[in-house]
């Protein structure tokens, strides 16, 4: 079990979840307004391959391996025309070569018999292809336009807890608790800003709490003092309240 941020935010006086989501997201939102998937793609093919190719390694290294992949794969036909050993020689770099191989030709294999070749957007229809898990449903439906849930990475589930959104660790209880304080319409970008900040800002080892737009908010910052949580939590909890920008 995650340290209880949820339960800090309260003894500073912070706010609840629901008051601080909003600042939360708007903050994020301007200071990280190029916060964006990473991963390089002009279908939604090449968007599931990529996601699918994305597990254990970085998106970097996903970008260089599709770029001469996806010349060579256009369809989903292209990736059963070859033999496995083939797909897994253009996707070795990207590591776990033979299980990502073989899930994706399972993947084609069902999208053609089942879903005449398009990728679906829902979670219940993608979450069916072979080696597609609920996160990388989530990030294919919200890249698509229809968000049905919130993408929880490493950074997501950091993040989360260290601004008291969540007591969870498990990533499934984790995105359940966002989906009931994130607005709706903001489920697809949320994950991004978390990612982005996590990356530039709320490192997990060296938090730059000094700098960061959402240090009133955080229940985890650094820069808490034992006087400001009992003289100044009342006035902070009402600027947090009253402010959506700093
Ligand atoms: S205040 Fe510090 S711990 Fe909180 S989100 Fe910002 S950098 Fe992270």
């Amino acid at each position: 079990m995650a340290r209880s941020y949820v339960r800090e935010a309260r003894r500073r006086g912070l706010g609840r979840r629901r008051e601080r989501i909003v600042p939360i997201v708007e903050r994020l939102a301007a200071e990280h307004a190029d916060a964006e998937i990473a991963l390089r793609f002009r279908s939604p093919l090449e968007l599931l391959v990529s996601v699918m190719l994305s597990a254990q390694t970085t998106d970097t290294n996903v970008n260089r391996v599709t770029e001469r992949l996806f010349l060579k794969y256009r369809r989903p036909e292209d990736y059963l025309q070859v033999p496995q050993e083939e797909l897994e020689r253009d996707i070795y770099a990207t590591g776990f070569f033979r299980q990502k191989a073989k899930a994706i030709r399972g993947t084609m294999y069902v999208l053609l018999e089942r879903f005449d070749g398009v990728v679906p957007r829902t979670l219940a229809e993608l979450v069916t292809l072979p080696g597609v898990a609920r996160k990388t449903a989530n990030v294919v439906a919200a890249e698509l336009g229809h968000a049905q849930g919130i993408v929880v990475d490493t950074h997501v589930r950091r993040l989360s807890q260290r601004l008291g959104l969540t007591r969870a660790d498990d990533p499934v209880k984790i995105e359940r608790d966002l989906q009931r304080v994130v607005p709706r319409p903001d489920w697809a970008r949320f994950p991004h800003l978390l990612i982005w900040h996590g990356r530039r800002v709320c490192d997990a080892r060296s938090p730059e709490c000094e700098v960061c737009v959402l240090e009133d908010l955080c229940p985890s910052s650094r820069l808490a003092t034992p006087e400001l949580r009992s003289s100044d939590a009342s006035g902070r909890a009402r600027a947090a309240r009253s402010s959506t920008r700093r």
